[in-house]
């Protein structure tokens, strides 16, 4: 069934769960996630982005996402991901998202607040919650290079973010970034802490692909509440792909399905998720 990810966000607070945000731009990532979501009773949010446009067409393909996220026996949130303009996020609610990620992080502080402020205020009334980003989780890079330059979520900046931009939950960067990780990620436990410290509101981990089990525990412990999961889902079907490849396409593709539904449950379990649906 359809879900409401602030219900779901702050449970995971309370509860010292995460709940998993999976990136699905296919049908064999829609429907492995879904298997696992089914098979481990978890709530769930399925998620697109700009990023993947070019390989899907989001019009079509959302009419899939929401018709299984109706049809399913566990709660599930249908998202947007990284929306870097009102327009985006407007037509993703168009097309059946019920919760939305604007991502102004790459602007001022200011100019932030303002985007965030602009997009909350048009999607509030209509019962649709806001999702934003303080500091900068930078993509794929060297990850040395990208934490020499790393845009921290400044903790002394977080409240006064949160009020006067009024999203409902809050992505932060403390050493994570998007993509492959080329070395072993350093994620600031301190920031985190301080950042749970000084905000009411949930906590968001994106780019958590390849981060140990240990660290995310931790980040759990310490406040994230929801986890954003993309690259792993693609380094499993790529396995599965290199395993099947001499076989049909029609059973390569259900090869990937189980693949992705094997990882996406691998997180489940990790993130604490697993029995969670009511
Ligand atoms: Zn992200």
């Amino acid at each position: 069934m359809l879900a409401d990810i602030r219900y779901w966000e702050h449970k995971a607070t309370e509860g010292h769960f995460a709940i998993p945000h999976f990136n699905v731009w296919n049908a064999e990532m829609l429907m492995g996630v879904m298997d696992a979501a089914e098979q481990h009773r978890a709530p769930v949010i399925i998620s697109f982005g700009t990023g993947f446009v070019g390989n899907t067409s989001f019009e079509d393909f959302s009419a899939m996402m929401v018709s299984m996220a109706r049809t399913a026996t566990v709660p599930v949130i249908t998202h947007w991901d990284h929306g870097r303009s009102m327009e985006i996020v407007q037509n993703a609610w168009k097309h059946g998202m019920n919760s939305v990620m604007r991502d102004a992080s790459a602007e001022t502080f200011e100019q932030n607040i303002r985007q965030i402020k602009t997009v909350v205020d048009w999607f509030h009334p209509r019962g649709v919650p806001v999702e934003a980003e303080l500091g900068h989780v930078c993509d794929e890079a060297v990850y040395e290079d990208a934490l020499a330059g790393y845009a921290y979520t400044d903790p002394d900046q977080a409240a006064e973010f949160v009020e006067r931009s009024g999203c409902d939950s809050l992505a932060v960067a403390i050493g994570n970034m998007h993509g492959q990780y080329s070395s072993e990620p350093k994620i600031n436990f301190d920031v985190l802490a301080r950042v749970h410290e000084a905000v009411r509101v949930p906590l968001v981990l994106h780019g958590a692909s390849g981060i140990g089990d240990e660290d995310i525990r931790r980040a759990i412990e310490g406040g994230i509440a929801k986890i954003n999961i993309h690259t792993e889902l693609c380094l499993a079907a790529m396995e599965a792909v290199r395993a099947h490849v001499d076989e049909s396409f029609l059973s390569l593709e259900r090869c990937v399905r189980d693949a992705v539904r094997d990882r996406a449950a691998s997180k489940i379990i990790l993130f604490g998720d697993e029995g969670k649906a009511e």
